[in-house]
């Protein structure tokens, strides 16, 4: 056999005889001749089996989703039968022979189509189907090239990619951990991170000035369209900047990114709004400036929202941050947080980055010095027993030259979803968790065996 040859380089090689290798994605059996599409990463062309191809017995057998390899002659097709609209439509592969590779067992739901409508238990079960889809193939496509240029850009802008650890201690995001048991240490347990951000600032500390990640997010939070148990973030942190440096260098990445992949976006440089005004005219932090037309266009519409109160009241009637408690205040009330002065009043450095009606990322400067976090969390109400407990190891590293700094985490699904015009977060992931909390394929969350719990020395209380 020919070595293979992808499916979209056929068109440079009429008259050739080649070899593909790929899946059939239809077939049409007209009993004198069959007619294929065969389908491989690179795209689709149309096959034929004519009467007395020494082919044509393998051929009656082939079946929908087979992986076949096909050897054939590649040949114009005459002037009538050229379909312009469609890849490959000026060609044909007359088959000579065909391999069965693996054969398929019939699809559970028809893929040749957008799945969106199909029963979300089903398409979870066969997700590797589901995303043989073109729609699924072409999301995953595009939230690995917006990943690509992203890294790309951050590189050329002389970022350092950092991976920080999985299992870590909690981190206030304000949402509830996942945690994992310790079996070195019984009784003892681990968080998933619900994002990078004291490892990130620690960073800064240690002297990288520039870092970035694209980093995994896991938040055991009530699951909506928009948002999954596990998230990715590309996060990143910088040194010695403001918050202008930081929006700027967002700006121009998410703009250079987005427009290099085809998009438009309505305003530059993204309009700013802080949240009071947008609060007051749109009810809402995060808000659509599209207009109907622009909706159908695909046009992106990017906002920035700042001004952000620090803090508000729990239902106890206590003070808790409202975005980040690593923030800093805006520079004019840095002086109430010292002083416990006006704290409803006191503003923060946040700024959360709005597209077409999500929050498309948020970050803020940072608190660097210990004695403006410990402001932070005695406003919180933390004694200073439980400031050391909660946030000493970051208050220790504040004491030693940790330079100011400030980042943001901007939602790759989120950014993916805008990209796409798909309006839930499992269209841009491969394997999302449907909204029971139950693994796509895979069967989880799912009880230990009693070796696993006497191993990690707990007990399950069966209610
Ligand atoms: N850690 C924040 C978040 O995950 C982002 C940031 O402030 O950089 O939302």
């Amino acid at each position: 056999m020919k070595e293979r040859m992808l499916i979209g380089d056929l068109g440079a090689h009429t008259s050739e005889t080649v070899s593909i290798s790929g899946w059939v994605d239809v077939r049409r059996d007209q009993g004198k001749m069959i007619f294929f599409d065969f389908r491989d990463r690179s795209g689709i062309v149309q096959g034929v089996v004519l009467p007395g191809s020494p082919a044509m017995e393998t051929a009656k057998e082939l079946r929908n989703e087979y992986v076949v390899r096909v050897e054939g002659v590649v040949n114009k097709r005459p002037e009538r039968n050229v379909q312009a609209d469609r890849q490959n439509g000026d060609i044909e592969l007359e088959i000579k022979a065909i391999e069965i590779m693996n054969p398929s067992e019939p699809m559970p739901f028809d893929i040749s189509g957008d799945t969106s409508g199909i029963d979300e238990s089903v398409r979870a079960e066969y997700r590797y189907l589901d995303l043989r889809s073109k729609r699924m193939q072409k999301n995953m496509r595009v939230r690995s090239e917006f990943v690509r240029r992203c890294r790309e850009h951050l590189f050329a802008k002389h970022f350092i990619e950092i991976e920080t650890p999985l299992l870590t201690e909690s981190t206030p995001e304000g949402s509830r951990d996942f945690v994992v048991p310790s079996r070195i240490n019984p009784g003892k347990f681990y968080a998933l991170p619900q994002s990078p951000q004291q490892y990130k600032q620690l960073l800064m500390t240690a002297g990288f000035e520039q870092y970035f990640q694209i980093a995994r997010a896991v938040r055991d939070e009530d699951l909506r369209a928009d948002r999954g148990f596990e998230h990715t973030q590309l996060d990143l942190e910088m040194s010695f900047v403001t918050m202008e440096d930081v929006m700027a260098a967002v700006e121009d990445m998410v703009t250079s990114v987005v427009e290099a992949m085809g998009h438009t976006i309505k305003r530059k440089p993204f309009p700013r709004i802080s949240y009071k005004d947008a609060m007051e005219k749109y009810g809402a932090d995060k808000f659509d400036l599209r207009t109907e037309e622009e909706k159908v266009s695909g046009v992106l519409a990017y906002a920035w929202v700042v001004n952000f109160p620090f803090f508000e009241k729990t239902d106890a009637g206590k003070w808790t941050f409202t975005h980040n408690p690593f923030s800093m205040p805006i520079p004019e009330h840095l002086d109430w947080l010292m002083k416990g002065e006006r704290i409803g009043d006191i503003l923060t450095t946040q700024y959360d980055l709005v597209c077409n009606g999500f929050e498309s990322g948020g970050g803020s400067i940072r608190a660097h010095k210990p004695e403006i976090l410990e402001a932070v969390y005695k406003v919180m109400g933390f004694s200073s027993e439980e400031l050391e407990e909660r946030v000493g190891h970051m208050l220790k590293a504040f004491r030693h030259g940790t330079p100011p700094h400030g980042g943001i985490a901007l939602g790759v699904e989120r950014t993916i979803m805008n990209l796409t015009g798909e309006t839930y977060l499992r269209e841009v992931q491969a394997f999302p968790m449907t909204r029971g909390g139950k693994t796509a394929v895979m069967n989880a969350p799912k009880a230990l065996t009693d070796k696993q719990l006497a191993e990690l020395g707990l007990k399950i209380d069966k209610k």
